[in-house]
């Protein structure tokens, strides 16, 4: 299949090896949408007002912050912070309990709107949703491509399997968008190469433990060195530093 602009992305996941194609492709989202973040985008008073809502998840405000871009990341957390200043002392005035008869009668305790605005806060992250827009059109690229391509299909054989969770969101999307003969196909193929993919991690780190073993010193480490930071990958989807 001749390569279109939107397969590109997909095709790039599988082509860069490791442990989960798709967290290649979310890696590669995160990177840009980082880049995104911290290239003025922040001055831009549309952008700055979702992020004032928003806000970042722990891991993003981290990975902004090593970026090195501190007046930046700073611009975006002081209006932040004054948004939510704002909301929380409104919001606070209201909780304690109305000693006076008022709409809920005496002594009812004041609506406690503070949590949930709290916690949709805390799950919410301006990067996060930026990445997942564009990742969730990945899924149907991968289905598109499936069906339009062998020669994908073999890419897939050829891949080391998935992280679990995208193992998983891929036994869920394949159940909606192939029909009956096309998905058992599918199942055929992707489960035997995320079962023995799995089995291949669990003998590679078996080998690393043993490598902690005085009678292992002098045993080769074949694949196993880096098994470690590849079985956080196949877990966790996170890639971790050497
Ligand atoms: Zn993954
Ligand atoms: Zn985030």
């Amino acid at each position: 299949m001749k390569e279109q602009i939107y397969t590109i992305p997909v095709n790039e996941g599988f082509e860069a090896g490791g442990e989960c194609p798709f967290c290649n492709m979310y890696h590669a989202l995160e990177k840009d949408a980082i880049d995104y973040m911290l290239g003025a985008s922040y001055m831009e008073d549309d952008i700055r007002a979702e992020t004032d809502k928003t806000g970042f998840c722990g891991k993003h405000f981290d990975m902004m912050y090593k970026e090195q871009n501190r007046l930046g990341v700073a611009l975006m957390v002081h209006s932040h912070l004054q948004k939510i200043n704002r909301d929380l002392s409104s919001l606070c005035d209201g909780l304690k309990s109305r000693e006076k008869k008022g709409l809920f009668g005496k002594g009812s305790k004041g609506e406690n709107r503070v949590s949930p605005y709290l916690n949709k806060i805390g799950a919410s992250c301006y990067v996060c949703d930026r990445i997942h827009n564009n990742f969730d059109r990945y899924f149907d690229t991968f289905f598109f491509m499936w069906k339009k391509d062998d020669a994908f299909k073999e890419k897939v054989k050829a891949s080391k399997g998935f992280c679990l969770e995208h193992f998983s969101m891929l036994i869920e999307q394949g159940a909606k968008k192939l029909s009956g003969k096309d998905y058992d196909e599918f199942i055929d193929i992707i489960v035997p190469v995320q079962l023995e993919n799995l089995k291949r991690l669990e003998g590679e780190v078996d080998h690393f433990v043993n490598k902690f073993d005085h009678n292992y010193k002098d045993a080769p480490w074949g694949t196993a060195k880096d098994s470690l930071v590849r079985a956080i990958t196949k877990l966790s989807g996170e890639f971790v530093e050497e």
